[in-house]
């Protein structure tokens, strides 16, 4: 079910005049209004007059996360504070928070994108619908929540955590719709099989899940275990919250960006020049309609690429690639961005491995070398006959496809070594730190 036919299956030329008539009204409301803005477009040495076509988005400055730090609270927005009706934040790791507002407009914009990514993903009116996002400053909660209700939906606002008070939910309310975290999916989905419980006792077929990046290996298992169809949504608070883009239950094949109100680029996270299709590079969003809080080309740090080929689904938006890494995680090689992620995707589906790996990054003498080291399973190890990794044939025939799949991933050759199960480094409850960069760069 598409919920607003009319704008998600806009043909093209269409959906790219409305694009610039919107790009130009908000570039010049933003210049008015916002000084931070205004600066930054003389700066660049640009006004919002000079918009002439899209593709001059690219002459327009960035807006960064660290913009929201230095004007907090309110120095963003581009209207009164007394026009706000709701204002949002996201906890940052240290200090301060980001703050966001909304308009009632904005407020009736947020509702729409997110009735129509419940609907891409599978809901109809009258579902029962089972939110367990958070509720409060953090935006998924009440975004789902005003999308759901739209939608017509029966929402539960049952917000996060309390397993037991989600399982009783699911049980009782013939709940067919749950929102939620990937990672709080898989948590739900082992306290039901704890309990005894099957899929086939539960009537939840659709499971809307984002907030954190997650693999198809993680879908599978959701899906299985659940019995959903469980697609990816996507959204940042800066930009507005959950509801820039979601994957089509048709087509599960990266998330289509709600272009009438987003306006996405792929940029170099070095250089910030344009990406084509396909590249992958730093994601970056303007907003197009947004009152309150219009954002220029925001930097989200998302590394992901664009798919403009047309979808079965019927809409005409772009489609994003799942988050494949942070642009702070990347590493530059011999010229090439690589993100940690690329080699997991890469060395993925392998049976005779395992997801622990390790990249190191050495300049013996003038050339950056990648070396990955990679955990191989219990089972193969057992099979080489207690031979340590080594001579063993099967060792070099993994060797060998785990290179050539590295290499058609990066664009760059790695080393590969294969490493005993239990061998690399583990979580300790902090972040994994999968990079050793060795080089000496002075
Ligand atoms: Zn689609």
């Amino acid at each position: 079910m598409i919920w607003n036919p009319a704008m998600e299956t806009l043909p093209r030329a269409d959906l790219a005049r409305l694009q610039l008539e919107r790009l130009q009204r908000v570039a010049g409301r933003v210049y008015e209004r916002v000084p931070l803005f205004r600066r930054r477009f003389e700066e660049a040495g640009i006004t919002p007059g000079a918009i002439r076509s899209l593709d001059d988005v690219a002459r327009l400055p960035f807006t960064y996360k660290r913009d929201f730090r230095d004007e907090y609270p309110f120095g963003l927005f581009a209207v009164p504070r007394a026009d706000l009706v709701r204002i949002h934040a996201s906890s940052g790791t240290t200090g301060k928070p980001t703050v966001v507002g909304y308009t009632r407009a904005d407020i009736a914009t947020w509702a729409e994108l997110c009735a129509r990514c419940m609907a891409a993903a599978g809901a109809r009116p009258g579902d029962v619908f089972q939110n367990a996002y958070g509720y409060g400053l953090f935006t998924g909660g009440l975004g789902m929540h005003y999308g759901g209700e739209l939608l017509g939906l029966t929402v539960l606002p049952v917000s996060g955590g309390n397993t037991e008070r989600q399982i009783m939910l699911l049980q009782d309310f013939d709940v067919r719709v749950i929102a939620c975290t990937p990672s709080y999916a898989l948590t739900l989905a082992e306290a039901l099989a704890a309990r005894g419980i099957t899929r086939g006792s539960l009537a939840v077929r659709v499971a809307v899940l984002g907030a954190e990046p997650w693999t198809e290996g993680m879908r599978k298992e959701i899906e299985a275990q659940l019995g959903v169809d469980a697609v990816n949504i996507y959204g940042l608070s800066e930009v507005m919250g959950p509801g820039v883009s979601i994957e089509c239950a048709e087509a599960k094949g990266g998330s289509h960006i709600f272009e009438d109100h987003f306006l996405p680029e792929v940029v170099d996270p070095q250089s910030g020049a344009p990406l084509g299709p396909g590249q992958a590079g730093e994601l970056v969003i303007t907003t197009l309609t947004k009152e309150a809080i219009p954002v220029i080309r925001y930097r989200t740090g998302d590394v992901a690429s664009l798919n403009p080929t047309p979808c079965r689904c019927g809409r005409t938006h772009v489609r994003m690639s799942a988050v494949l890494g942070r642009t702070d995680d990347m590493l530059i090689i011999r010229g090439v961005n690589v993100y940690p992620s690329q080699v997991e995707t890469a060395l993925l589906g392998l049976p005779d491995l395992t997801p622990h790996y390790l990249l190191v990054v050495t300049r013996p003498r003038t050339l950056d070398e990648l070396e990955v080291r990679v955990e191989v399973s219990e089972s193969f190890a057992r099979g080489l006959g207690g031979q340590i990794l080594g001579d063993h044939p099967r060792v070099g025939a993994l060797t060998d496809q785990c290179a050539q799949r590295l290499r058609s991933m990066l664009g760059i050759g790695a080393q590969v070594t294969l490493a005993a199960p239990g061998s690399l480094p583990r979580s300790e409850g902090g972040k994994l730190r999968r990079i050793r960069d060795e080089r000496r760069l002075s």
